[in-house]
């Protein structure tokens, strides 16, 4: 089976790892500051705090930028649950605004819509880049903005990517950028993620969460120290440490980041050319916009084509991992016991219906091509 995503481990990685194994820290040593550093580079920000997950990271970014029981967070249906998840975990209501039907991505254009009605402003929008493909921040930005709240952007699947030559994670329109470096995603460190920031104070804070709340600076202590092994405890964090050994796999595989997004790029095009023919669409990048191609998206009148269930087993009979990026949040049980009800968001139900997520992965062959898309031309002709 072609699996829909895969990552690439390199020998440089390999030692990479086993150096900091052979090394005196496993964790809390140079290492994760070493791929602070190489990606707060990379996105052109100030500052980057490596965590222990993209979850995490959005958990602490919603705890950062205030989000707490009566806040409401906003969010695309079409995401990963993580996204809406950040919000419940402060105890904050979620809710979402409907998706773009030519992006895919949170409709800045429902957002105007949705904040015109509002009887609350949103505490924090978390702005999902699905597949990749930034969403149109500056609007978002700027409603944002005007209504007081925090942007985060929930750039899991967009490490690489950039929009009329910004890096996505240098916060040009946002608060804070949350990544995964889960290995289905563009650069892993196994299990991983990571928050940039340009503000001073939400740093501080990210740190501070990141590890029990716990500080050692003699300048943020309540008391007077009582010696050299003192700290203080000033409010209430996790351990959401990212070890030694996971931060080197994370930097050596940074140094291939953009070797990564041109082969995904170059995938991608390969994929446009050769289904070009066939009644399905792929979503459209905006022009100056560099899409990181985590995932290769299309959508097709399945009902027309025997159906969407037969379709995706028609695919994987055939070797190809096909998988749904995603079931609309709101549908989720979890959250239709909150009241969500089939109908609420319309595009992203549109969009559940007619979706499904080809492969694409660095490793992927012009075998592989010539098969996904043969299984593809056997359903849709
Ligand atoms: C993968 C993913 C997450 C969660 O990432 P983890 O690192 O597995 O916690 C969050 N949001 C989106 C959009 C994702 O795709």
């Amino acid at each position: 089976m072609i699996p829909y995503g895969h990552q690439a481990i390199s020998d440089q990685d390999i030692a990479a790892v086993v150096e900091v194994l052979r090394s005196d820290f496993l964790t809390q040593g140079p290492a994760v500051e070493r791929f602070e550093r190489a990606l707060a580079e990379q996105c052109g920000a100030k500052h980057a705090v490596a965590v222990s997950s993209a979850t995490a990271a959005l958990h602490l970014a919603a705890l950062a930028a205030g989000v707490g029981p009566g806040d409401t967070v906003w969010t695309s249906p079409v995401t990963f649950v993580a996204s809406a998840n950040c919000a419940r975990y402060c105890g904050a209501n979620v809710d979402f605004v409907d998706i773009d039907p030519i992006t895919w991505n949170l409709s800045a254009g429902a957002l105007e819509e949705k904040l015109a009605r509002a009887a609350q402003r949103p505490k924090a929008i978390v702005a999902v880049h699905l597949g990749g493909l930034s969403c149109d921040m500056e609007p978002i930005a700027r409603m944002a903005r005007a209504h007081g709240s925090v942007v985060i952007e929930d750039a899991s699947h967009a490490v690489g990517a950039s929009v009329g030559g910004v890096p996505v994670g240098k916060n040009a329109h946002s608060d804070m950028t949350v990544f995964s470096f889960h290995p289905v995603k563009i650069v892993t460190t196994c299990e991983g993620g990571a928050i940039t920031t340009n503000r001073d104070d939400l740093y501080e804070r990210l740190v501070s969460l990141r590890t029990h709340g716990i500080t050692r600076d003699p300048k943020r202590m309540v008391n007077p120290s009582h010696g050299s092994w003192y700290y203080e405890q000033l409010e209430l964090g996790f351990n959401y440490r990212l070890s030694d050994v996971h931060a080197a796999l994370g930097t050596s595989q940074l140094t291939r980041l953009e070797a990564f997004i041109a082969r995904r790029n170059e995938l991608a095009g390969e994929y446009q050319r050769r289904l070009a023919k066939l009644p399905l669409r792929w979503q459209q990048v905006p022009a100056g916009a560099r899409s990181a191609y985590h995932l290769f998206l299309i959508r097709a009148d399945w009902a027309a084509h025997g159906g969407q269930r037969a379709a995706f087993e028609s695919m994987r009979a055939a070797g190809v991992g096909v998988n749904l990026h995603y079931i609309p949040v709101h549908l989720q049980p979890y959250y239709a016991q909150l009241g969500f009800r089939p109908g609420d968001f319309p595009e992203a139900e549109a969009y559940y219906r007619e979706a499904m997520t080809l492969p694409l992965h660095v490793q992927m062959t012009e075998a592989n091509l010539e098969l996904i898309v043969g299984a593809l031309k056997n359903i849709l002709t």
